[in-house]
């Protein structure tokens, strides 16, 4: 039982937008208690009483309750949105890393880890700061070779503009390389 109340459940906020991924535990306290409605198959909203109605189909999980089984929902929805704030990514190396799939940005390798770097676009010296857009994953050989540069004067290439990571990304992290359902996808998707 304990295992179950574990399993991850999606959580939207007022406009359907995904916000965080919660426990099963947290995501049933707050349907019970009338914050949120758990989301069936077809995207249809259920509270709590209805909810408990909904027959089992196979692939459910299902919490043992007095007069059997209470299926496990994968996507909650908040009625209130000020609830549960909107995760955000934050920004350290390791996530950086992450968000590039520990590849260098400028020729494509992915070495070990330990021979990754964070590389300054615009460089440090000349202004660059942290932050998303600044920041790329880079060989040690092709940060080198980069130096004080901008890659314009290097003659190097990104190979995609860096970017503010997607809620899907923030999702994978929260998840690490743990579970995901399909009932995710149009969410995370449009997210
Ligand atoms: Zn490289």
């Amino acid at each position: 039982m304990t295992e179950v109340l574990a399993l991850p459940v999606l959580v939207l906020n007022r406009h359907f937008q995904p916000v965080q991924v919660t426990t099963a535990k947290r995501a049933m306290v707050l349907l019970y208690g009338g914050a949120a409605e758990a989301l069936d198959e077809h995207g249809e909203t259920h509270d709590f009483d209805a909810w408990r109605a909904l027959p089992m189909r196979a692939e459910d999980d299902g919490l043992p309750i007095v007069g059997g089984e209470l299926r496990i929902p994968r996507v909650i929805h908040l009625k209130r949105y000020e609830r549960m704030p909107r995760v955000s990514i934050r920004l350290t190396r390791r996530n950086v890393m992450f968000r590039d799939a520990h590849e260098c940005q400028y020729c494509g390798r992915r070495p070990p880890v330990r021979d990754l770097n964070i590389d300054h676009v615009l460089p440090r010296s000349r202004g660059g700061g942290d932050s998303w857009e600044n920041l790329v994953t880079a060989c040690r050989v092709c940060n080198l070779r980069k130096g004080w540069k901008t890659p314009e004067e290097a003659n190097m290439r990104l190979s995609r503009t860096p970017f503010r990571p997607k809620w899907s990304m923030v999702a994978q992290l929260l998840l690490g390389a743990g579970e995901r359902f399909k009932e995710w996808d149009a969410f995370l998707q449009a997210s």
